[in-house]
Protein backbone atom coordinates (compact mmCIF):
# COMPACT_ATOMS: atom_id res chain seq x y z
CA UNK A 1 0.00 0.00 0.00
CA UNK A 2 1.24 3.69 -0.76
CA UNK A 3 2.10 5.79 1.57
CA UNK A 4 0.15 8.87 2.58
CA UNK A 5 0.62 11.93 1.06
CA UNK A 6 2.77 14.14 3.28
CA UNK A 7 3.31 17.53 4.15
CA UNK A 8 7.43 18.65 3.17
CA UNK A 9 8.93 22.31 3.22
CA UNK A 10 11.72 22.60 1.60
CA UNK A 11 13.31 26.45 1.78
CA UNK A 12 15.15 28.07 -1.35
CA UNK A 13 13.39 25.42 -3.73
CA UNK A 14 13.59 27.77 -6.86
CA UNK A 15 16.62 26.66 -8.38
CA UNK A 16 19.82 24.89 -7.83
CA UNK A 17 19.48 21.97 -5.62
CA UNK A 18 16.33 23.14 -3.50
CA UNK A 19 14.99 22.77 -6.93
CA UNK A 20 16.33 19.17 -6.94
CA UNK A 21 14.84 18.38 -3.95
CA UNK A 22 11.52 19.73 -4.45
CA UNK A 23 10.88 17.75 -7.41
CA UNK A 24 12.06 14.64 -5.73
CA UNK A 25 9.23 14.91 -3.60
CA UNK A 26 6.66 15.70 -5.73
CA UNK A 27 7.01 13.01 -7.80
CA UNK A 28 7.29 11.05 -4.48
CA UNK A 29 3.60 12.24 -4.22
CA UNK A 30 4.04 14.53 -1.56
CA UNK A 31 2.67 18.01 -0.92
CA UNK A 32 5.24 20.53 -1.15
CA UNK A 33 6.24 23.81 -0.29
CA UNK A 34 8.80 26.19 -1.25
CA UNK A 35 9.95 29.68 -1.18
CA UNK A 36 12.39 31.93 -2.10
CA UNK A 37 12.77 35.59 -2.45
CA UNK A 38 11.97 35.57 -6.19
CA UNK A 39 9.52 32.81 -8.48
CA UNK A 40 11.41 31.00 -11.22
CA UNK A 41 10.39 29.87 -14.34
CA UNK A 42 10.45 25.88 -12.90
CA UNK A 43 8.37 27.09 -9.64
CA UNK A 44 5.79 28.74 -12.26
CA UNK A 45 5.77 25.13 -14.29
CA UNK A 46 5.13 23.37 -10.55
CA UNK A 47 1.82 25.69 -10.09
CA UNK A 48 0.70 24.63 -13.77
CA UNK A 49 1.66 21.07 -13.31
CA UNK A 50 0.77 20.42 -9.71
CA UNK A 51 -2.16 23.10 -8.43
CA UNK A 52 -2.84 20.51 -5.85
CA UNK A 53 0.38 19.24 -4.52
CA UNK A 54 2.61 22.44 -4.62
CA UNK A 55 3.09 26.17 -3.04
CA UNK A 56 4.77 29.33 -3.37
CA UNK A 57 5.40 31.83 -1.52
CA UNK A 58 7.96 34.68 -1.95
CA UNK A 59 9.68 34.92 1.59
CA UNK A 60 12.97 36.17 2.58
CA UNK A 61 14.26 34.07 5.08
CA UNK A 62 16.45 36.33 6.70
CA UNK A 63 13.24 38.07 8.40
CA UNK A 64 11.76 36.31 10.97
CA UNK A 65 8.44 37.67 9.87
CA UNK A 66 8.68 36.39 6.29
CA UNK A 67 9.91 32.75 7.78
CA UNK A 68 6.69 32.95 10.30
CA UNK A 69 4.24 33.48 7.64
CA UNK A 70 5.71 30.96 4.71
CA UNK A 71 5.21 28.73 7.40
CA UNK A 72 1.46 29.82 8.93
CA UNK A 73 0.90 29.49 4.60
CA UNK A 74 1.71 26.00 4.34
CA UNK A 75 -0.43 25.18 7.96
CA UNK A 76 -3.52 27.20 7.27
CA UNK A 77 -3.39 25.48 3.23
CA UNK A 78 -2.69 21.63 4.24
CA UNK A 79 -2.59 21.91 8.55
CA UNK A 80 0.55 20.12 9.63
CA UNK A 81 4.13 20.36 8.64
CA UNK A 82 5.99 16.69 8.16
CA UNK A 83 9.36 17.06 6.93
CA UNK A 84 11.57 20.62 6.58
CA UNK A 85 14.59 20.69 4.49
CA UNK A 86 16.71 24.36 5.36
CA UNK A 87 18.15 24.58 2.17
CA UNK A 88 17.89 27.94 1.37
CA UNK A 89 21.70 29.19 1.62
CA UNK A 90 23.88 32.09 0.32
CA UNK A 91 27.44 32.22 0.13
CA UNK A 92 30.34 35.54 -0.09
CA UNK A 93 33.85 34.78 -1.27
CA UNK A 94 37.07 36.77 -0.51
CA UNK A 95 39.61 37.42 2.03
CA UNK A 96 38.32 37.33 5.72
CA UNK A 97 40.77 40.56 6.31
CA UNK A 98 38.90 42.75 3.65
CA UNK A 99 35.29 41.39 4.36
CA UNK A 100 32.44 43.58 4.61
CA UNK A 101 29.97 43.90 7.53
CA UNK A 102 27.23 43.70 4.63
CA UNK A 103 29.11 40.49 3.49
CA UNK A 104 29.17 38.60 6.90
CA UNK A 105 25.21 39.80 8.02
CA UNK A 106 23.92 38.56 4.53
CA UNK A 107 25.73 35.12 5.31
CA UNK A 108 25.02 34.82 8.84
CA UNK A 109 21.16 36.20 8.53
CA UNK A 110 20.12 33.55 5.76
CA UNK A 111 22.16 30.34 6.75
CA UNK A 112 21.88 30.53 10.53
CA UNK A 113 19.42 33.23 11.41
CA UNK A 114 16.64 31.78 8.59
CA UNK A 115 17.29 28.22 9.50
CA UNK A 116 16.81 28.90 13.18
CA UNK A 117 13.58 30.83 12.24
CA UNK A 118 12.67 27.98 10.16
CA UNK A 119 13.37 25.08 12.46
CA UNK A 120 11.20 27.36 15.39
CA UNK A 121 8.04 28.25 13.46
CA UNK A 122 7.62 24.32 12.25
CA UNK A 123 9.06 22.94 15.32
CA UNK A 124 6.18 23.93 17.05
CA UNK A 125 4.26 22.37 15.30
CA UNK A 126 6.38 19.35 14.72
CA UNK A 127 6.07 19.30 18.67
CA UNK A 128 2.89 19.37 19.18
CA UNK A 129 1.64 16.40 16.42
CA UNK A 130 5.00 14.32 18.23
CA UNK A 131 6.51 13.47 14.89
CA UNK A 132 8.79 14.91 12.22
CA UNK A 133 12.03 15.17 10.43
CA UNK A 134 14.22 18.10 9.67
CA UNK A 135 17.51 18.38 7.63
CA UNK A 136 19.77 20.78 7.00
CA UNK A 137 22.13 21.71 4.17
CA UNK A 138 25.47 22.50 5.37
CA UNK A 139 28.60 21.40 3.29
CA UNK A 140 31.78 20.13 3.44
CA UNK A 141 33.57 23.29 4.18
CA UNK A 142 31.87 23.54 7.53
CA UNK A 143 33.81 20.17 8.16
CA UNK A 144 37.24 21.22 6.49
CA UNK A 145 37.23 24.95 6.25
CA UNK A 146 38.15 26.48 2.24
CA UNK A 147 40.18 29.36 1.88
CA UNK A 148 38.09 32.72 1.31
CA UNK A 149 35.02 31.26 2.61
CA UNK A 150 35.23 32.02 6.43
CA UNK A 151 31.94 33.23 6.86
CA UNK A 152 30.68 30.44 4.90
CA UNK A 153 32.20 27.48 6.43
CA UNK A 154 31.17 29.18 9.93
CA UNK A 155 27.33 29.48 8.93
CA UNK A 156 27.90 26.26 7.97
CA UNK A 157 29.54 24.58 10.88
CA UNK A 158 26.76 26.53 12.87
CA UNK A 159 24.22 24.46 11.17
CA UNK A 160 25.59 21.29 11.98
CA UNK A 161 25.95 22.51 15.46
CA UNK A 162 21.87 23.47 15.37
CA UNK A 163 21.12 19.91 14.05
CA UNK A 164 23.15 18.51 17.19
CA UNK A 165 21.58 20.31 19.68
CA UNK A 166 18.02 19.96 18.13
CA UNK A 167 18.34 16.15 17.67
CA UNK A 168 18.68 16.11 21.68
CA UNK A 169 16.07 18.79 22.21
CA UNK A 170 13.45 16.98 20.03
CA UNK A 171 14.18 13.44 20.33
CA UNK A 172 11.81 12.36 22.90
CA UNK A 173 9.17 13.92 21.22
CA UNK A 174 9.47 11.46 18.07
CA UNK A 175 11.42 14.63 15.93
CA UNK A 176 14.56 13.58 14.02
CA UNK A 177 17.26 16.19 12.93
CA UNK A 178 20.38 15.49 10.62
CA UNK A 179 22.57 17.22 8.54
CA UNK A 180 23.67 16.56 4.79
CA UNK A 181 27.08 17.63 3.88
CA UNK A 182 27.30 18.27 0.55
CA UNK A 183 30.24 18.42 -1.73
CA UNK A 184 30.80 20.68 -5.07
CA UNK A 185 27.84 20.56 -7.11
CA UNK A 186 26.80 21.75 -10.83
CA UNK A 187 24.62 24.78 -9.13
CA UNK A 188 24.79 28.61 -9.40
CA UNK A 189 26.38 28.52 -6.29
CA UNK A 190 29.45 26.98 -7.79
CA UNK A 191 29.70 29.32 -10.77
CA UNK A 192 32.05 31.54 -8.56
CA UNK A 193 34.78 28.67 -8.65
CA UNK A 194 37.05 28.88 -11.65
CA UNK A 195 37.80 26.18 -14.65
CA UNK A 196 40.80 25.15 -12.59
CA UNK A 197 39.19 25.13 -9.29
CA UNK A 198 36.83 22.48 -10.86
CA UNK A 199 38.95 20.59 -12.28
CA UNK A 200 41.34 20.46 -9.31
CA UNK A 201 37.89 18.95 -7.29
CA UNK A 202 37.08 16.81 -9.71
CA UNK A 203 40.46 15.22 -9.44
CA UNK A 204 40.51 14.69 -6.39
CA UNK A 205 36.40 13.34 -6.07
CA UNK A 206 37.08 9.83 -6.03
CA UNK A 207 33.49 9.24 -8.12
CA UNK A 208 35.17 11.27 -10.80
CA UNK A 209 32.56 14.23 -11.00
CA UNK A 210 30.70 17.16 -9.43
CA UNK A 211 27.62 16.76 -7.48
CA UNK A 212 24.31 16.72 -8.79
CA UNK A 213 20.97 17.90 -6.96
CA UNK A 214 19.78 14.26 -7.16
CA UNK A 215 22.60 12.90 -5.53
CA UNK A 216 21.69 15.20 -2.39
CA UNK A 217 17.81 14.64 -2.81
CA UNK A 218 18.14 10.91 -2.77
CA UNK A 219 19.65 11.40 1.04
CA UNK A 220 17.00 13.79 1.90
CA UNK A 221 14.81 10.72 1.08
CA UNK A 222 16.56 8.13 2.96
CA UNK A 223 16.61 10.78 6.08
CA UNK A 224 12.80 11.73 6.14
CA UNK A 225 11.82 8.18 5.69
CA UNK A 226 8.95 7.90 7.94
CA UNK A 227 10.68 4.37 9.24
CA UNK A 228 13.60 6.52 10.07
CA UNK A 229 13.13 7.15 13.49
CA UNK A 230 16.60 6.12 14.79
CA UNK A 231 19.29 7.98 12.89
CA UNK A 232 19.17 11.35 14.27
CA UNK A 233 22.24 14.06 15.14
CA UNK A 234 24.26 13.23 12.33
CA UNK A 235 25.90 14.90 9.55
CA UNK A 236 25.99 12.85 6.66
CA UNK A 237 28.66 13.88 3.88
CA UNK A 238 27.86 13.11 0.68
CA UNK A 239 30.70 14.39 -1.29
CA UNK A 240 32.01 11.43 -4.11
CA UNK A 241 34.40 10.78 -1.62
CA UNK A 242 36.33 14.10 -1.87
CA UNK A 243 36.61 14.29 1.89
CA UNK A 244 37.42 10.66 2.66
P1 LIG B 1 21.62 28.47 -5.31
O1 LIG B 1 21.57 27.86 -6.67
O2 LIG B 1 22.27 29.81 -5.16
O3 LIG B 1 20.11 28.51 -4.72
C1 LIG B 1 19.87 29.10 -3.47
C2 LIG B 1 18.37 29.13 -3.20
O4 LIG B 1 18.15 29.85 -1.96
C3 LIG B 1 17.59 29.88 -4.28
O5 LIG B 1 16.30 29.34 -4.38
C4 LIG B 1 17.52 31.30 -3.71
O6 LIG B 1 16.47 32.06 -4.31
C5 LIG B 1 17.27 30.96 -2.24
N1 LIG B 1 17.61 32.09 -1.37
C6 LIG B 1 18.73 32.87 -1.39
N2 LIG B 1 18.63 33.85 -0.48
C7 LIG B 1 17.40 33.69 0.13
C8 LIG B 1 16.72 34.39 1.16
N3 LIG B 1 17.27 35.46 1.77
N4 LIG B 1 15.50 33.95 1.54
C9 LIG B 1 14.93 32.86 0.94
N5 LIG B 1 15.54 32.15 -0.03
C10 LIG B 1 16.75 32.58 -0.43
O7 LIG B 1 22.38 27.52 -4.29
P2 LIG B 1 22.54 25.91 -4.27
O8 LIG B 1 23.87 25.58 -4.82
O9 LIG B 1 21.33 25.28 -4.79
O10 LIG B 1 22.65 25.69 -2.70
C11 LIG B 1 21.59 25.18 -1.91
C12 LIG B 1 22.13 24.85 -0.52
O11 LIG B 1 23.18 23.88 -0.64
C13 LIG B 1 22.76 26.05 0.20
O12 LIG B 1 22.46 26.00 1.57
C14 LIG B 1 24.24 25.84 -0.03
O13 LIG B 1 25.01 26.47 0.98
C15 LIG B 1 24.34 24.33 0.02
N6 LIG B 1 25.51 23.77 -0.64
C16 LIG B 1 25.74 24.03 -1.96
C17 LIG B 1 26.89 23.49 -2.54
C18 LIG B 1 27.23 23.74 -3.99
O14 LIG B 1 28.32 23.31 -4.43
N7 LIG B 1 26.38 24.37 -4.75
C19 LIG B 1 27.76 22.70 -1.78
C20 LIG B 1 27.46 22.45 -0.45
C21 LIG B 1 26.33 22.99 0.11
P3 LIG B 1 16.48 33.70 -4.28
O15 LIG B 1 17.87 34.14 -4.59
O16 LIG B 1 15.47 34.10 -5.32
O17 LIG B 1 16.03 34.11 -2.92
Amino acid sequence: MSQPARVVIVTGGSRGLGAGIVRSYLESGDLVATCARSITPEVELWQKEFPEQFLWQAADLAKADDADSFVKAVIDRWGQVDVLINNAGVARDGIHSMFSDEDIDTVVDLNIKGTLYMSRAVGRRMLARRSGWIVNISSIVGLSGYRGLATYSASKAALDGITRALARELGSRGIVVNSIAPGYLKTEMSHGLDEAQLGQIVRRTPAGRLGDPEDIARVCQFLTDPANTYLTGQVIVVDGGLTS
